[in-house]
């Protein structure tokens, strides 16, 4: 695909090696399955294939960053209190967001909330939020209880797909009895009404 220059001033080629160096080859193939998946939602739901492809390349960027990158900037900026006691699986998305805009130059604000709330989803998520957070989820390398549902329910019905993976997520992680961060419950209190 090529890039209009409107949201980016890199290439995807040129993007796609800067994601690439930050990263493992085992997530990098990640990435490419969740822009795979995104521009497929954002041709199904009418969302912009670049945004799209922007922001699924870029989602993880930080997903490998040390916990002190993350530190300076939840000491410098203004983040919620709570987020200080999680960890890089909450900071990925939520601090990567500013660190991708500082690094890449990105300032589109949807481009940057996708990868803000792709961990966590939000009350009010965008198309483009949407579509990070389900091709996320159900990429072609996903494998796990539900991950089918989850595919067949982004086919159908986008907002089923979100509704459906908050309530996995959720269980998921009180199963395994771990923190879960406010805007996780945030979300889920208001896409559970949306559970088919
Ligand atoms: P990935 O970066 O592609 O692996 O996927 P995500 O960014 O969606 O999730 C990263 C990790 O954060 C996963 O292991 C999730 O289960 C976990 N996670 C999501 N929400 C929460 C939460 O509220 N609390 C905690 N402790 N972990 C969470
Ligand atoms: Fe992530
Ligand atoms: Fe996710
Ligand atoms: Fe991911």
């Amino acid at each position: 695909m090529k890039y209009s220059g409107r949201y980016l001033s890199l290439t995807r080629e040129e993007l796609l090696e800067r994601v690439h160096a930050q990263m493992s080859e085992k997530r990098f193939v990640h990435v490419l399955g969740v822009e795979k998946a995104a521009i497929a939602l954002a041709e199904q739901y009418g969302e912009d294939i670049e945004k799209a492809s922007i922001a699924a390349l870029v989602h993880d960027y930080c997903k490998e960053r040390p916990d002190t990158d993350f530190q300076s900037y939840i000491d410098k900026q203004l983040y919620p209190e709570a987020i200080s006691q999680f960890g890089n699986e909450i900071w990925h998305g939520l601090v990567g967001a500013d660190i991708i805009h500082d690094e890449l130059g990105i300032a589109d604000s949807d481009i940057l909330n996708a990868v803000r709330h792709h961990t966590t989803g939000s009350a009010n998520m965008s198309l483009l939020e949407q579509i990070i957070y389900v091709a996320d989820y159900i990429e072609e390398g996903r494998d796990f209880p539900g991950v089918e549902e989850a595919r067949q329910k982004a086919r159908t019905d986008l907002v089923e797909a979100v509704a459906y993976e908050t309530q996995k997520t959720l269980t998921y992680l009180v199963e395994k009895g771990v923190p879960i961060y406010p805007k996780t419950i945030e979300t889920y209190n208001v896409w559970v009404a949306h559970l088919s």
